[in-house]
């Protein structure tokens, strides 16, 4: 999917699940693009060209990156590095959303270094599915910013 799509359904998930909160709603959709590390084209490639280049020669595009043993080895680096339980989750809704994703738009290799390839569907990047998830996404993350500010907006207490 594109790039858009990849950071704005793990923002609307996030913001839902931590009701509007600010730094794991951006984390969530960080960690959205991220796994395109691998593609010099994507988003986050084209600022770490350096890297991607590199990633993409050596191991190919949706490899890696969009493995179930990244999505592991995230889990358990944020544990070792003692993150807070919420802020490892929203690392994981962004990856793991990433890899569901691609998975929708011609597949990636979750099992990799297995050469099989997870189908989900084989819907065009910018097409309609992918208008759709990230209009979904972009709705989401308003509602949870919405009851972000009704929540807030009730503990302020009136004076007098
Ligand atoms: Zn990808």
């Amino acid at each position: 999917m594109s790039g858009r799509t990849h950071a704005m359904v793990p923002a609307g998930l996030s913001a839902l699940l931590f009701q509007g909160d600010p730094l794991l709603t951006l984390t969530a959709a960080l960690a959205g693009l991220a796994p395109d590390i691998d593609e010099p084209w994507s988003v986050i490639g084209q600022r770490f060209w350096f890297l991607s280049w590199w990633i993409k020669y050596l191991v190919g595009h949706r490899t890696l990156s969009h493995s179930l043993m990244l999505i592991s080895l995230v889990g358990v680096v944020g544990l070792v590095c003692e993150l807070a339980p919420m802020m490892i989750v929203a690392i994981l809704v962004g990856v793991g959303t990433h890899v569901v994703l691609d998975g929708l738009s011609g597949g990636v290799f979750l099992w990799w270094p297995s050469k099989v390839r997870w189908v989900l569907g084989r819907y065009p990047v910018y097409g309609r599915l992918d208008q759709v998830l990230m209009g979904l996404g972009v709705v989401c993350a308003v509602v949870g910013i919405l009851m972000r500010i009704q929540t807030e907006v009730a503990g302020i207490r009136m004076p007098g």
